[in-house]
């Protein structure tokens, strides 16, 4: 005779709100039931290992079964099984309390910042259950089965019955509206996703001994680095990825003391230069999926990368703000920081040359980590990386003395620009080495070919986070660098001495009137080479503020407004200038402006209809 119990907490109201904050998460419920079965079975076999209890020859294993016509989905294992006791103490009791336990913590945290919703346990199993059985035989000799059974509202039912074989069968009558858990394509990836990497093999619809379990019980993360290879590596991150990329590089965390932590951290290659590719850091807890990057644990720029992370002594059962402040979480995530600057500057040192190789694909994480972390910045500043105009990667130390050198041959030390930072000798306060860049190869193309005609050199910084970057750089090291964009003072590149002053301001004056843009400001120069009839410049400090407005959709985007056109007085159309009527100096003075515009950005469309119109009547005087 089945006997009959009220579950002793308060649960009616416990359903709803549970349902409600953890709609989106429900799925973790096969996680729970799962991990139950596959714990069950841990202790089996622990028990077995010290003789206090018999083994069989059957495979310790958890089933997964569906019966679509039964409604059911039924998880089961052939672990230490429960007697009536246990069952009526863990589950009734324990169960339901942990659950409402778990509601106190979670309403306590405001609905919402559990890490994968972890500690919820058996009870979850009824965000998609209307019902649920428990049939289990446990382990201890004599013992007969028992069947349980509640609607997780407030009573259920538990009686003996016939079972043959020790263990626990979970048999989850799902509610009508949650039927997608009785299709096996979903049943399949929650597993994958959930408890891919649980101990224990896992079946679906098990038939006989075809079957493949769906999970990888030994993790290579868990095996020591020495005994794995580079191809083991590769093909965990094939799998656990799906990214047919090989990975540039990776990490292996491995570590007991003082805190227990095993995982790899793989460097992907970066698919898309503009949008980053967000990688994905799983953390596990003793090979159970907890949540996909969770920042509290991982820095959010190490993100960038793909990795699994498995740290049993994170405290799950807490508010993600909890874990933020939490000594021994932080420990961790500094380790992990530590680990992956070791690796970088380690591989920097001894092998640069793949290290130069990945640079494209590793920069915008390593610069974003420096923004974001200032230990980090310590560790890796002096191993990052910048190509200059001729495709040569260098440090900035490097690139620093290596212009200095440069500019002491050709401009015989007149003109050096880079100087070098300071060496500490003598009361001569440091000058801030001025370093060029580049951040648009393809648009910026006039400049770069200026600087190389000039023997001069620049950095290219064409990524997203290049412009924080180097202010986060200037700010940082307060004094040592001036970073201008290539366009910003052409000055360097091309100035050939000092011009005639007062022919300058003629020339200056005759030019602005001629021009139909009256709000750019001109300059005469005299460059080093003749080709170029003019420039533009525009000020680095205001060409940054405009784009800091820009970012934020501030006014005050329009940097134009400290635009300069320079132009050269060493060139022949220039230097022909003064003598032209009205009407060609108009036209002179426009076609210059166009042209020194095109090569800055782009014309405005009543610009760019003048242009071709002026164009083509140079093409039919040319012809004439
Ligand atoms: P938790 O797993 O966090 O302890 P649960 O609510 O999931 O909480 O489970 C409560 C208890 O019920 C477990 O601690 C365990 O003792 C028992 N239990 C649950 N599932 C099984 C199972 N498949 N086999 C044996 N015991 C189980």
């Amino acid at each position: 005779m089945a006997k009959q119990g009220n579950i002793r907490i308060s649960s009616e109201n416990m359903m709803p709100i549970i349902k409600k904050w953890l709609y989106s998460d429900k799925d973790i419920f096969l996680r729970e039931i799962v991990a139950n079965a596959v714990d069950a079975i841990t202790k089996f076999k622990k028990l077995t290992d010290l003789g206090e209890a018999a083994a069989d020859d059957r495979e310790l294993c958890v089933k997964i079964a569906i019966d679509k016509d039964a409604g059911t989905l039924t998880v089961e294992d052939n672990g230490i099984g429960m007697t009536e006791e246990e069952v009526e103490k863990y589950i009734t009791q324990i169960a339901f309390s942990g659950a409402a336990y778990f509601l106190e913590k979670y309403e306590k945290a405001g609905g919402e910042g559990i890490i994968g919703h972890f500690g919820l346990g058996f009870y979850s199993a009824y965000m998609v259950s209307e019902n649920i059985e428990i049939f289990t035989k446990s382990y201890r000799e004599g013992a007969a089965g028992v069947h349980w059974e509640s609607d997780g509202e407030s009573t259920y039912t538990i009686e003996e019955c016939d079972k043959a074989d020790r263990g626990t069968r979970i048999v989850m009558h799902i509610a009508k509206d949650e039927k997608e858990f009785l299709e096996e394509g979903t049943v399949r990836s929650l597993v994958e996703k959930y408890c891919a990497f649980m101990p224990y093999p896992i079946y679906l619809n098990f038939t006989g001994k075809e079957d493949k379990a769906l999970n990888e019980t030994q993790p290579l993360y868990l095996k020591a680095p020495k005994d794995c290879t580079e191809e083991e590596y590769k093909d965990f991150y094939r799998k656990t990825f799906h990214d047919y990329h090989d990975p540039l590089f990776w990490i292996h965390l491995n570590m007991d003391y003082p805190f227990r932590l095993k995982g790899i951290l793989y460097f992907p290659k970066v698919k898309s230069r503009v949008e980053l590719e967000r990688g994905k850091v799983k953390l596990y807890c003793n090979q159970v999926f907890i949540a996909d990057n969770i920042k509290e644990v991982i820095p959010e720029y190490l993100l960038l990368l793909n990795g699994v992370i498995d740290c049993p002594d994170i405290p799950l059962n807490v508010s993600r703000s909890f874990l933020q402040n939490d000594r021994q979480v932080q420990k961790i995530s500094k380790h992990i920081t530590k680990k992956v600057s070791d690796k970088l500057t380690g591989l920097y040192k001894t092998d640069r040359e793949k290290f130069e190789a990945c640079w494209n694909d590793i920069s915008v994480f390593i610069k974003l980590g420096c923004i974001k972390d200032e230990d980090f910045y310590g560790r890796v500043k002096d191993c990052i990386l910048y190509k200059d105009l001729n495709g040569k990667y260098c440090t900035l130390a490097e690139f620093v003395g290596g212009a200095e050198k440069q500019g002491q041959e050709e401009a015989k030390g007149d003109e050096v620009r880079a100087d070098k930072p300071a060496d500490g000798a003598g009361d001569k306060p440091q000058e801030a080495a001025t370093v060029y860049y580049v951040s648009d190869e393809v648009g910026q193309a006039q400049y770069i070919h200026m600087f190389r005609d000039a023997g001069l050199n620049a950095i290219v910084c064409d990524t997203l986070v290049d412009p924080h970057f180097l202010s986060y750089l200037e700010f940082k090291e307060t004094g040592k660098y001036r970073f201008l964009r290539i366009d910003a003072d052409i000055d360097a590149a091309l100035k050939a001495g000092e011009g005639d002053a007062e022919g300058d301001k003629t020339l200056t004056e005759a030019f602005k009137a001629a021009l139909d843009n009256t709000q750019i400001a001109v300059r005469a120069e005299k460059f080093k080479s003749a080709a170029l009839p003019a420039v533009i410049n525009v000020s680095e400090m205001s060409r940054r503020f405009g784009e800091m407005n820009a970012f934020y959709g501030l006014a005050g985007a329009d940097a134009d407004r400290d635009m300069t056109l320079v132009v050269n007085t060493a060139n022949p159309v220039i230097q022909a200038f003064a003598g032209l009527g009205d009407e060609k100096k108009k036209f002179v003075a426009n076609q210059v402006y166009y042209l020194a515009m095109l090569s800055y950005k782009k014309l405005s469309p009543d610009e760019m209809k003048a242009f071709s119109a002026n164009s083509v009547k140079l093409l039919e005087d040319f012809l004439r």
